[in-house]
């Protein structure tokens, strides 16, 4: 479980970024916020692994101070995944999947069985495994990120718009292997989207902020679907 206590995030030029926000992430479900651009979703979820320290205020996983933990647990505990996967270009696809085990120092031949048994999960095909990330399109790369995010198998995945860029038809597709692999990984997650449908779809629960980065409400998404 994440929780948030009265968090607030004042940027060095004075915008409050995040307002006095307190909600709930729940142990095995998905958690969406949802909200216009600028109202503070990416940086609500940047504080949860620290890339962003809160002026004020308290986030805690598992009833542990996230500002205590040390970068390895963050690494280990904590998979991110983003709107542009992110992949290191110099790297072939298999062996991205493999750089979080690879820094905790996993066994080679392991890590490599594990990434490619990942790569199947999310639905890539095996051939593209020892290709590099420009030879994939955007869809297969936000697989490849997903599949990076699990490698160490973290308790905890926080996604930003990890959908968002690519066409309808394979969002729709990527969304749906996502609630898929979660219905059985029941991993706790924190996902961010602009996208009050996607918020919907996959939300078991959804905080709307607005900008100012103050909660306007959350709720259950049969709820906001009927309003
Ligand atoms: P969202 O993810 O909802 O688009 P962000 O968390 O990126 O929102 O940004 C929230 C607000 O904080 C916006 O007004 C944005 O311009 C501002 N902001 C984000 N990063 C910085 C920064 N490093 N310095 C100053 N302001 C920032
Ligand atoms: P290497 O030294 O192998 O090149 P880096 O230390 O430069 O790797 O970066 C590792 C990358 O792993 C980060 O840039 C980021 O994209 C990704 N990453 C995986 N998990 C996390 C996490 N919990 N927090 C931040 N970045 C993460």
């Amino acid at each position: 479980m994440i929780r948030f206590d009265g968090v607030t995030k004042k940027y060095p030029d004075g915008t409050v970024a995040v307002d006095d926000l307190s909600l709930t992430a729940p142990t095995g479900k998905i958690t969406v916020l949802v909200g216009p651009s600028g109202c503070g979703k990416t940086t609500s979820l940047r504080m949860i692994n620290r890339m962003i320290e809160p002026t004020s205020g308290l986030i805690s996983l598992d009833g542990q101070d996230t500002g205590r933990m040390n970068e390895a647990q963050l690494r280990r505990g904590i998979g991110y995944v983003i709107q542009h996967a992110g992949l290191f270009p110099h790297r072939t696809v298999v062996d991205n999947v493999g750089t979080v085990p690879r820094l905790l120092g996993w066994d080679k031949k392991e890590t490599l069985e594990r990434s490619r048994e990942l790569l199947d999960r999310v639905g890539l095909a095996p051939e593209l495994a020892d290709r590099y990330p420009s030879q994939l399109s955007g869809g297969q790369q936000q697989r490849v990120g997903v599949a990076r995010a699990l490698a160490a198998d973290p308790p905890v995945m926080l996604m930003d718009e990890p959908f968002s860029a690519v066409d309808p038809v394979v969002r729709d597709q990527l969304q749906d292997v996502f609630l898929d692999l979660q219905s059985e990984l029941g991993k706790t997650i924190v996902f961010v989207t602009h996208d009050i449908d996607e918020a919907i779809k996959l939300g078991d629960q959804v905080a709307v902020l607005r900008v100012g980065g103050k909660l306007a409400q959350i709720s259950d998404p049969a709820y906001l679907l009927a309003h």
